[in-house]
């Protein structure tokens, strides 16, 4: 007898914006900084300084994914959550006598505005700048909001849920009209498009590894030169006493591995997902009453996010992943548990009810243009089937 899993066929994997299988390049060249050459990058003994040689190695190359002034400017951190909370928490506190103004946008992911958030509750001034119904930021009310004593705006370089890619340079332009710092939260973007810092004058940048194919528990946080910020954990002075804690070695070394071939790789990667992601928004728009969120053009190249009318996201996630074997997400990855509606679905405009049945598809190297078909079809049938029994 076919086991139910053999019946729904291969898994297909279409949330790669929450986890990315890594690389098996990456895990071949990191895996002896688990073993024989596990060394702590502040030992001074041969292990150590082999340890340290490749820690800098892995931070040149981080640097170069985004064009840094100098692989000094690269801070690891153990991922996305904490650089995001060192880059506002560190600059903000460090700057306060500046100004007590931070400044964030609607669509921020949580981890950028619950440290905002705790900044206001110790006497800063939040502030949210709005975006348009595509989820990008509006420069006009950005620039009413910026005042001389904005200390720091921190705008997403491009939303995980809805796939929208900010003004970044322009943006830049308006923070520094009046405001100091910009801090850009490149999760979701890094390695998926070209990111120059200096091109676009951005001050702080966050990184995380798993995003690109490397190993999840290391990040990164880029300080340009010369911006000033505050540890946020004091203790052995590691990462130019900016980031105290032994290295997370492996995850390091993977992360920069996996920078490297995402750079050397990207350009051609993304062609192929845009194509595959193009053909399944035209399929999936032929569903009634299905609509596309995110900006229709200025969105990731591997990223595919939707809304349908009468039903539930996670009714839509459960079907698709016991009846289909195919794996989405809908709303935010990180704060779906909470079944709250998202708060970048109702920053675009959506009633409570609209943002509800949304559904989020990110592509991944994994993927092929022959799951397309098979895709499309269970999206349609999950939709219909959901209808039929929330109509009853
Ligand atoms: N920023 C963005 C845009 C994200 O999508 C995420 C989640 N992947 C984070 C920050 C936080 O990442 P982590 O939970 O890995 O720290």
């Amino acid at each position: 007898m076919l086991s139910l899993a053999s019946k729904m066929g291969k898994r297909i994997h279409l949330d790669h914006a929450s986890a990315r299988p890594v690389d098996p390049r990456v895990v071949a060249f990191a895996q002896p900084y688990l073993g024989e050459n596990i060394g702590n990058p502040s030992s001074l003994h041969s292990v150590g300084l082999k340890a340290r040689r490749a820690l800098e190695e892995a931070r040149e190359e981080v640097a170069k994914l985004i064009n840094a002034e100098e692989p000094e400017s690269i801070i690891f951190t153990s991922g996305a959550t904490e650089a995001n909370n060192l880059a506002i928490r560190g600059t903000a506190l460090r700057n306060a006598q500046k100004g007590k103004k931070v400044v964030a946008s609607a669509i921020e992911h949580i981890s950028v505005l619950n440290p905002m958030k705790e900044l206001q509750k110790g006497g800063f001034e939040f502030h949210l700048a709005p975006v348009n119904s595509t989820g990008t930021v509006d420069l006009g009310r950005l620039r009413e909001i910026i005042t001389e004593d904005t200390i720091l705006t921190s705008i997403i370089m491009a939303n995980n849920e809805i796939g929208t890619i900010e003004p970044i340079k322009e943006i830049a332009e308006v923070v520094h009209q009046k405001g100091l710092y910009l801090h850009v939260d490149a999760t979701a973007a890094a390695g998926c498009i070209p990111i120059d810092v200096q091109a676009d004058g951005v001050d702080l940048l966050t990184l995380s590894s798993n995003n690109f194919y490397g190993p999840q528990g290391a990040g990164a946080l880029y300080i340009r030169p010369k911006v000033k910020v505050q540890p946020i954990l004091p203790g052995g002075g590691q990462e130019r006493g900016l980031r105290s804690g032994t290295e997370n070695i492996f995850a390091i070394v993977g992360m920069g591995e996996a920078a490297r071939i995402a750079q050397a790789e990207m350009g051609e990667e993304a062609r192929r997902l845009k194509e595959m992601r193009d053909k399944l928004i035209e399929e999936i728009l032929k569903i009634e009453e299905a609509y596309l969120t995110g900006h229709p053009t200025q969105r990731l190249p591997h990223h595919a996010s939707f809304r349908f009318s009468r039903i539930e996201g996670e009714s839509i996630l459960l079907n698709m992943d016991m009846r289909h074997n195919i794996q989405v997400a809908t709303g935010s990855a990180c704060s779906s548990k909470t079944l709250e509606p998202s708060h970048v679905l109702l920053a675009i405009g959506l009633k409570h009810e609209e943002a509800h049945g949304s559904m989020v598809l990110t592509l991944g190297r994994g993927n092929r243009p022959e799951e397309i078909p098979k895709i499309s079809e269970a999206v349609k049938e999950t939709v219909e089937r959901l209808r039929r029994v929330s109509a009853l």
